[in-house]
This record gives structure tokens, C-alpha cells and sequence, in this order.
């Protein structure tokens, strides 16, 4: 199965001549879609009406409460609602593609597909698309890859976030790990691209159990604005540098990743809105959740781009 990238965003830079930045078409096997569904911000279009409903008012509720979790605010309405295409079915792998366009600061075309079961897509797929597009109207324009798709994996259900903090591991003694210096400099995917997800993901969850979203979101902004990652290291985490950040996050790994200490936690401001029961629990929970025994849960968020268009055009 190939699904096509997930996140990426398509920058368009106006030069001497117009350039326009094709937005690779997904490579999702297409499917007769029976319904559609129209929100204030989303049309989905899922096999049934039921399903479309569902979908798309978890997608208007993820818009809002996540949107408010990351940046404080909810996300005005966009322009033009973003156009959902869903294949549900028991035994297909999770999984989800967004793409939207960024140009002079304003981010727009969305598109988003998403698969899997009916319980994934909505504990898992559609809150990471729909961090995708938050980070998009927040930021406006692309985040370093880790940033990015390690943020959104942290709103997966805990099964999916256990499942990457495995792969982690065994990347890590494999020697598929990646340094950070090169880490926090790719703006695209790598070649081997599951390693960056799960090291993103990993790296993303001990900055947010320290700091919380918001601090998140901030280091990011001010990482975006400086291209200083260490500076906005140090001004957000006391971190002296990317190298530091790699030491320290490596110990903590080793470590089996505890808990922040609860001087750090008590810190840590709440959420304006309480977490919702889909997939927000906290990473903590890892580890020790229930997991579901349905077959076919593999996510290929993570699969390997290979061959498709460059997702962004820097
Ligand atoms: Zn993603």
C-alpha cells in the first residue's frame, strides 16, 4: 500500500518567473465514496453518511480543542473548507495525508485523506492531520519535519505513541538514529523516514512533558523566526545547545523515559480545555495502556516517501 505523504506542505516562491509548486496527487487507491458531509470547516467524503457525520464534526471538535491546546486560541474559520476523502474499513492500516499551500504568509488548498478503521481514524488519524493543519495556520509556513510530525504523533491514541516509542528503540540499536544537528536541519523527509518520526515523536513528548504545548509551540516560533534551534533551545528548556539536546534526551531514553520531575509538572500550566478521551491522554500513559487487539493496526503515517514529489519547495 502506498499512501502519500503525510503533512507536507507546498511553499510557493514567486521569483523572476511564476513558480508554481505542484502538489503531488496521493497515491491512495481510489474508492467509490458514497456520502458527503459539509461542516463549517471540512467536506468529507466517507462510504456512508453516518460515517461522514461522524467524521467531520471530529474534525470541527479536534479543530477547535486541539487548536486551543497548541496555541491558546481557536483557529478562525478558514476561507474555504478543507476537503476530507475517507477510506473506513476494519482491516486497513491507519493513515493520513495532508497537503495545503503556503504562499505569502497565508496557508490555503487544503486537502486531506485519511484510512483505517473507524475507531483509528478518529482516536488517531484525524487529530494528527488536523495538528497538521493547526501548526499550518499558526506557523504559516513549513516546521522542521521532526517538530512537526513528532507533535502530531503525540495526539495518537497511546497504542499508536507506544508503538513508535518501540520503533524507537530498536532504530537506536540498530544505528538508525539520527544526530540532532542534521535532525533539526532537515526540512524535508530523509530517505529513511521512519526514524525521524519516531525520534521526532520521542523528542517532541519530552518537551511537551516539561513544558507543555504552549512552550512547544513557542520554541518552534521562535526556532522558525531565529533559525537558531539552539537559542530557542536555551530560551525555552535551559538547554545549552542541539548537541545538549541529544545528550540529554539520549539519557533520558535510556532511562526508560519518566516522568518529569513534579516540580517541572507542577510548572506546567493546564490546558484551557480538558484533554478529550480520544488520544490525549498523556504520554505518560504509554506503555502501560490497554492495547487493542484488533489485527491490522499498523500506522503508515511513517512509511517511506520514496518516489513521490518533494513535499515542500524551499
Ligand atoms: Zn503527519
Amino acid at each position: 500500500m502506498v499512501l502519500g505523504r503525510c503533512g507536507g506542505g507546498v511553499l510557493i516562491r514567486r521569483g523572476m518567473a511564476t513558480v508554481v509548486a505542484a502538489i503531488a496527487l496521493l497515491g491512495v487507491a481510489v474508492e467509490v465514496h458514497a456520502a458527503g458531509y459539509r461542516t463549517a470547516n471540512f467536506v468529507v467524503e466517507a462510504p456512508t453518511e453516518a460515517l461522514a457525520r461522524k467524521i467531520g464534526d471530529a474534525a470541527e471538535q479536534y479543530r477547535h480543542t486541539l487548536a486551543i491546546e497548541w496555541t491558546g486560541s481557536p483557529l478562525p474559520r478558514w476561507s474555504r473548507p478543507c476537503p476530507i476523502t475517507a477510506q473506513v474499513a476494519p482491516n486497513l492500516g491507519a493513515g493520513g495525508a495532508t497537503s495545503f499551500v503556503f504562499d505569502r504568509g497565508e496557508v490555503f488548498q487544503w486537502t486531506m485523506t485519511i484510512q483505517g478503521s473507524e475507531e483509528r481514524i478518529l482516536d488517531s488519524v484525524l487529530p494528527h492531520e488536523i495538528t497538521h493543519t493547526i501548526f499550518a495556520s499558526h506557523f504559516r509556513r513549513p516546521l522542521p519535519r521532526w517538530a512537526d510530525e513528532g507533535a502530531c504523533t503525540t495526539v495518537e491514541h497511546p497504542v499508536e505513541r507506544a508503538r513508535q516509542h518501540r520503533l524507537l528503540i530498536e532504530f537506536l540499536t540498530t544505528g538508525r538514529g539520527i544526530a540532532f544537528p542534521e535532525m533539526f536541519a532537515m526540512k524535508e523527509y530523509p530517505a529513511d523516514v521512519l526514524p525521524l518520526y519516531s525520534q521526532g515523536y520521542s523528542l517532541a513528548r519530552y518537551l511537551i512533558e516539561r513544558g507543555g504545548r504552549h512552550t512547544y509551540v513557542a520554541f518552534v516560533a521562535d526556532g522558525l523566526a531565529t533559525d537558531n534551534w539552539s537559542g530557542s533551545l536555551a530560551k525555552h528548556y535551559g538547554v545549552s545547545d542541539v548537541a545538549q539536546m541529544q545528550h540529554v534526551w539520549l539519557e533520558w531514553v535510556k532511562q526508560g523515559c519518566p516522568a518529569p520531575p513534579a516540580s517541572l509538572v507542577a510548572a506546567v500550566p493546564s490546558p484551557p480545555v480538558a484533554a478529550t478521551a480520544r488520544g490525549q491522554s498523556p504520554d505518560a500513559a504509554v506503555g502501560s495502556a490497554p492495547v487493542a487487539t484488533s489485527a491490522a493496526r499498523t500506522s503508515i503515517y511513517a512509511q517511506a516517501r520514496r518516489g513521490q514529489a518533494a513535499p515542500a519547495v524551499r
